[in-house]
């Protein structure tokens, strides 16, 4: 099966069976701007050209096995021909009139996932320890945003200035390690900010690594038109490497040199995130070396309170200490917010993804286990 978001392979289709350019366009209308995820839904071809397309392109790549859904999140989860869970999830910001208190949807982000596992191996992290499955398919992670629309159509319809609802910002903070999988990521992230395809802005689309350098310098030199965010998570080379067991690899004083050139050659800022956990990352002499790092470079730190789970066993930082870390790294003329936590419920929370599949992974290790 060929993809229809494979527009080469689409025009060689239509050179083929002799049909009208325009038909070409009359596709990919269907596709990124009315969200349909199916070939049956495009009405604006004949029945019989349906088929005959059905007969050797898809549009969605994977099937939807389950959706978990709160009111702050909606997670997908995917499975694909090679039967693999991919996991994506929906998350609704909304805005309180001050005035009057009515709460109304404001927009809605799109957590995608780049890979199914991850190679990295946070010790933080639910999908590190699933290890590396398989890296995404650029069909298999643009179908991920397609779904998400083709979903918020139906269940959302249109806003009141008559669009449909779709999503506003796409950030790779799903499973996997975006700079791992960088050709694909690459592709999928020139499709987001094309005018003819999906057109979000670069402030819109939002990389996340953990910091790998050859995907980051590539990434630096093609400059692609979208934001930067750095998983940070701690300000020193010895306490990273054992956040971030790859951080071996690659040195703190390396990649802040490669955060400085990024910030250089795309004239953007770099969102340094940074899981706070307790005991482990979130002292008061920790916050002052961030701050002594972060001072006088071009950037946003965002802490994010550790979202626990069982298979995992560290904490959460107290409240009260993120915000007086907070206060010690802003002394330092950074700034910092507190990320929100969404999702926990449904399992749909940053380093929750991959849940399903490591409490799986848990039971079949346990089972395996020879009986004493
Ligand atoms: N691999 C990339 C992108 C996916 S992870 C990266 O690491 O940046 C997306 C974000 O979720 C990262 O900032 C990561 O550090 C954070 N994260 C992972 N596990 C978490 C957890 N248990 N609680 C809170 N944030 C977590
Ligand atoms: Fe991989 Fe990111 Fe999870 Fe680390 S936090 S294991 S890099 S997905």
């Amino acid at each position: 099966m060929y993809s229809l978001f494979d527009h080469e392979a689409l025009e060689a289709f239509r050179t083929e069976h002799k049909r009208q350019p325009y038909r070409i366009r009359q596709i990919e209308t269907a596709i990124f701007h009315q969200w349909i995820k199916d070939i049956d839904e495009i009405t604006t071809l004949s029945k019989d050209d349906r088929k005959l397309l059905s007969d050797t392109f898809d549009v969605i790549p994977f099937t939807c096995e389950k959706i978990l859904e709160d009111e702050e999140t909606t997670k997908f989860l995917f499975r694909t021909t090679d039967g693999k869970v991919i996991e994506t999830v929906l998350m609704y910001h909304y805005h309180t009139n001050e005035d009057t208190g009515v709460i109304k949807l404001n927009r809605v982000t799109l957590c995608i996932s780049s890979q199914v596992g991850c190679a990295v191996g946070c010790i933080f992290c639910v999908t590190g320890t699933l290890g590396l499955l398989k890296n995404l398919h650029r069909t298999e992670i643009l179908a991920q945003v397609i779904y998400a629309n083709n979903y918020l159509k139906q269940k959302l319809g249109k806003k009141e200035d008559g669009s449909l609802w779709s999503v506003r910002n796409v950030v790779f903070m799903g499973m996997g390690e975006p700079l791992m999988n960088y050709p694909n990521v690459k592709k999928v992230c020139e499709f987001l900010s094309s005018e003819y395809y999906f057109g979000l802005s670069s402030k819109r689309i939002t990389v996340s690594t953990s910091g790998v350098y050859q995907g980051l310098e590539k990434f630096i030199t093609d400059n692609l038109p979208v934001s930067l965010a750095f998983s940070l998570h701690a300000p020193n080379q010895e306490l990273r490497a054992h956040l971030v067991p790859m951080a071996k690899f690659y040195t703190l004083d390396k990649l802040m040199e490669l955060m400085d050139e990024y910030v250089r050659v795309s004239d953007r800022q770099v969102f340094y995130e940074y899981v706070m956990i307790r005991d482990e990352n979130d002292t008061d002499e920790v916050a002052h070396q961030l701050g002594r790092l972060l001072r006088n470079r071009r950037g946003h730190l965002n802490l994010i309170p550790y979202n626990q789970n069982p298979a995992i066993d560290l904490h959460e930082s107290d409240p009260e200490q993120i915000k007086r870390f907070k206060k010690i790294v802003e002394s330092y003329d950074v700034t910092v917010t507190i990320r929100q936590n969404m999702g926990r419920k449904e399992k749909s929370a940053c380093g929750q993804l991959g849940y399903e599949a490591a409490q799986e992974k848990l039971k079949h290790a346990t089972s395996d286990q020879p009986k004493q």
